[in-house]
């Protein structure tokens, strides 16, 4: 059994004040977030050791032994300016990410996304790791969390069993989850409220505020909607094991609706305890939509996760009376993914509260995406690196595109917890007034969100680094 070295080398220490500060850092997981956490950590000038089990073990989906690998796409997302994907990677920029250097290497021509090369990427961030004096690389399957030490686990979607099984045991009981199941995100602006209602099932609102928006369905409608629903195309599925993963609690809408005519209106879609005010009577079925905390201006289509292609389910999902012209922030999915229930656990320095010298960063711990994790890499490196240096380690401003994503995945709801990736509902909304002066114009809201993140980047954090 291989555990990991949390005081690697010559064991050097810093004085500061009476304690004594270990100089090393270990990160575990030479994927995006590890690689990008362990150049952080070399660049603030101390020593880490990132350890990389393959190519002695490998994930199912991975197929190099190269570090930093695109396990599928190999877009990194938009880079139009004023969108949200846009501001993570400016902001990653500005804070000297590593990897977006490697993928401004590596781009190939993709429109409007940053596409790279995914073989000259993985070869560019292997090349700035494996040349770095303050970076040892270790190919050694990690299998058991030190107790004590500074550690970055960035072991991604397809963390090993023995150190799942580690990572359960230190973050305590139903806290680490290997599959996700998210729901469809619409913008709020697209609902349409003159069909839609908002109620709360049998009138239990938690704070009288009636928490939910409900599509209502009559027969008709429902019987269209289920048609549509069995006959949409389906994604392929990327590794094997995405394929069985039908646990009867998060079953997919397809799945519910292939058992039987009435079984989503039994499941997702039931009607009881809901009255239509346009009717006065129990609608057929309904979908409800719920704001989460920390969403400003979205909802979420609750248990409506499903393996429809994205454009189908853009195309089943307006057929919902309400949501004809909803806008998607967010598509359904289901598939293998180790994630931690990260606001039960984790402060927005991605510090685990009861052991600030464990970090988690990227796809475990809890955002969805390349750039996100490579966002979360970012962050868990620097702080990492402050603890070992003994200075404050950071909350990054919260409007910023790398702040709001920490806030979320550390202050969400933690009851049925779904990995996050940036969206701008995530950012805090616009005040009253610019609400008012481009209430017709979103893209101008969306640059003015953009300017006062990178202001707020700038001032706060590039300048006083
Ligand atoms: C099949 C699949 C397809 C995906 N497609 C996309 C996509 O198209 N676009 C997108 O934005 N996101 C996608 N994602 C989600 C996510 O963005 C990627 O998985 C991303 O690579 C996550 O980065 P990471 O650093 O968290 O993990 P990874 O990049 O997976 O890195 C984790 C590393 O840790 C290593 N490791 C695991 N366990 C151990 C251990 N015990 N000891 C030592 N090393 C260990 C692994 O070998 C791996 O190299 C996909 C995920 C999966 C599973």
């Amino acid at each position: 059994m291989f555990t990991l070295i949390a005081d690697f080398g010559p064991r050097r220490r810093l004085a500061w004040g009476r304690k004594l500060v270990p100089v090393t850092v270990s990160i575990i997981g030479g994927g995006l977030a590890g690689c990008e956490a362990a150049l952080q950590i070399a660049r603030a000038g101390v020593d880490c050791v990132l350890y990389e089990m393959r190519p002695q073990r490998n994930t199912p989906a991975h197929k190099t032994a190269q570090l930093a690998e695109l396990v599928c796409s190999n877009s990194l997302k938009s880079e139009s300016e004023g969108t949200a994907p846009w501001l993570l990677k400016e902001e990653l920029r500005r804070m000297g990410s590593g990897l977006l250097e490697a993928a401004r290497v590596a781009r190939v021509p993709g429109g409007h996304a940053l596409t790279v090369d995914r073989d000259l990427f993985a070869a560019e961030v292997s090349r700035l790791v494996e040349s770095n004096p303050r970076i040892r690389l270790v190919r050694q399957e990690v299998e058991e969390l030190e107790p004590d030490g500074i550690v970055i686990v960035a072991s991604g979607p397809l963390t090993s069993d023995a150190l799942a099984a580690s990572i359960a045991r230190a973050t305590g009981s139903g806290r680490l989850f290997f599959y996700d199941s998210i729901s469809p995100i619409v913008d709020a602006a697209g609902i349409d409220l003159s069909v839609a209602f908002r109620a709360s099932r049998y009138g239990k609102s938690l704070d009288a505020s009636d928490d939910y928006i409900n599509c209502p369905f009559d027969r008709e409608q429902y019987e269209r909607f289920v048609e549509a629903v069995l006959s949409a195309e389906a994604v392929p599925f990327h590794i094997a094991e995405d394929r069985p993963c039908f646990f009867e609690a998060c079953l997919p809408i397809e799945e519910l609706a292939r058992r039987g005519r009435e079984t989503l209106r039994f499941g997702p879609m039931k009607p009881m305890g809901l009255t239509d005010p346009r009717t006065g009577r129990r609608p057929y079925a309904v979908v409800q939509l719920r704001q989460e905390n920390l969403r400003a201006g979205s909802y979420n289509l609750v248990g409506f996760q499903n393996f429809m292609r994205f454009g189908e389910q853009q195309r089943v999902f307006r057929m919902i009376p309400g949501l004809e012209n909803a806008e998607f922030l967010r598509y359904g999915q289901i598939h293998r993914n180790t994630y931690i229930n990260a606001p039960a656990l984790l402060a927005p320095t991605l510090q685990l509260r009861s052991r600030p010298g464990l970090f988690f960063a990227g796809q475990i711990s809890g955002v969805e995406g390349y750039v996100e994790s490579i966002a979360t890499g970012l962050i868990a490196g620097r702080n990492a690196a402050a603890l070992a240096l003994g200075e404050p380690v950071r909350v990054f401003p919260r409007e910023t595109a790398l702040g709001s994503l920490c806030a979320y995945i550390s202050g969400a709801d933690p009851s049925g917890y779904q990995p996050a990736n940036i969206t701008f509902d995530l950012l805090p909304p616009l005040d009253e007034a610019a609400r008012k002066r481009w209430r017709h114009d979103k893209r101008a809201r969306h640059a003015e969100v953009c300017r006062i993140a990178l202001e707020r980047l700038d001032h706060e954090v590039l300048q006083t680094a």
